[in-house]
């Protein structure tokens, strides 16, 4: 048995490299960027109008002259028309680009256009006003977006920007999910009293889905010839196998046996929590990784979140990496010599912290718990009293605040 922190260290030494590949852009949400993004041009690539109105040369407008001839409309995506004389202006509209002759933009609302003569009827203009100058914000060659990042809607729109229609991103690991159990049938099938429906394939691959990782799933029943079989085959076609159930102490319960004998070895069995205590993790010679949960829906869900997500952060080499904390709203007495990770619901008070309320369940087998709660508040091992106002991580699986 470890603790979990040492599971942690073990588990965060296996991290992962998988590479780089390219994809469409479109396809790229979640993903995390394996590449610098630069400017292939000065952003805003010309002197962009951001008002419709008039365009005027200022020194103009500050010798006094407030009556103009329209001299042409100007769209946004027009080559511009330049103005020749002093009195002369240009209609011109959002996203047009300035002909090097105006300097200035009066609004619509500062103006009155009757017949092609254009009348300034405001007094407060500034001389470059209503303008984004060419390459303010970015110069040509400037990097847009740093590699190392999650690929998130900004950095979509910048790709666009750029004429990026293929990215670099990190290659994922191919997942399989792998479920044990006799009892359990398809969600298409009617259970018998004794059977239940299996949930924790689809709630794997809906955490996994978060991410932008794509799991193929497979079942197994409690019998050791199929158990062999289907993980001998596993070990050759995927880089980390996600298993739920078949772990613990019970008769029919052969996934740490059979993994061993197929050569995965063990990095640890048990770790010194609740729930999710008999969590097996273990590696092959080509480096597959096993993940082997207890089946007890809620044990599977708290191992994803606080192993297995950290592991794929870790592997991905995200920059940002996040650690929550709340404050205990109430107190918790724990008096069993493990980590406790507690259901909680999540607010936010007035001075904007985020308070944790107890929300328990009825332990491990306790799913449907799951939808009132949204994170698991971790209670450090060897303490027996927490305190409300303490404030102690938690791993939330829902969007907090
Ligand atoms: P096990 O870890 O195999 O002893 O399973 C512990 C409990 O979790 C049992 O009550 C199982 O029926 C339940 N369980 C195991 N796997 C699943 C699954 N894929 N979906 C839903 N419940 C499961
Ligand atoms: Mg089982």
């Amino acid at each position: 048995m470890v603790t979990v922190a040492e599971a942690e260290k073990i588990i965060e030494s296996q991290a992962r490299d998988y590479g780089t590949e390219l994809v469409p852009f479109e396809q790229s949400l979640g993903r995390v960027l394996a590449e610098d993004l630069f400017a292939d041009r000065d952003l805003p690539p010309c002197n962009r109008v951001t008002m419709d109105g008039i365009a005027i040369r200022f020194n103009s407008f500050e010798r006094g002259i407030l009556v103009y001839k329209v001299k042409a409309i100007i769209a946004a995506g027009d080559v511009p028309t330049d103005i020749t004389d002093e009195d002369e202006c240009v209609e011109i509209m959002t996203g047009a680009a300035l002909p090097d002759s105006a300097d200035t933009i009066i609004r619509y609302e500062d103006v009155e256009i009757v017949n092609g003569i254009a009348t300034i009827v405001a007094n407060d203009i500034r001389k470059g006003q209503n303008l984004h100058l060419k390459g303010r914000d970015k110069k040509q060659g400037d990097i847009v977006a740093k590699a190392g990042q999650v690929i998130g809607p900004a950095v979509v729109s910048m790709a666009a920007s750029v004429g990026k229609s293929e990215l670099w991103v990190k290659k994922l690991p191919r997942v399989v999910i792998i479920t044990t159990g006799d009892e359990l049938v398809d969600v298409r099938d009617q259970p018998t009293p004794h059977q239940v429906r299996r949930s924790n394939n689809y709630t794997i691959k809906a955490v996994l889905a978060q991410f932008a990782l794509q799991a193929d799933m497979l079942h197994i029943p409690d019998d050791l010839e199929i158990t062999r079989k289907i993980i001998k085959e596993s070990l050759k076609y995927y880089d980390v196998l996600l298993m739920s159930g078949g772990v613990s102490m019970g008769k029919f319960d052969y996934v740490p046996r059979v993994l061993e004998e197929l050569g995965v070895t063990k990095l640890f069995h048990k770790v010194q929590q609740r729930p999710g205590k008999p969590f097996w993790f273990g590696k092959d010679e080509r480096g597959v990784l096993v993940f082997a949960f207890p089946g007890n829906p809620v044990s599977t869900f708290l191992c994803l979140h606080r192993y297995f997500l950290p592991w794929l952060m870790e592997s991905k080499v995200e920059s940002r990496k996040s650690e929550v904390y709340a404050v205990l709203g109430e107190d918790v007495t724990f008096s069993a010599p493990m980590q406790y990770f507690m259901q909680v619901r999540v607010g936010v008070n007035e001075q904007g912290q985020l308070i944790a309320t107890p929300d328990e369940g009825n332990g491990s087998g306790d799913f449907a718990n799951l939808l009132d709660s949204d994170a698991f508040m971790e209670l450090p091992m060897g303490k027996i009293d927490f305190k409300k106002g303490e404030v102690f991580r938690i791993w939330p699986f829902k969007k907090i605040g």
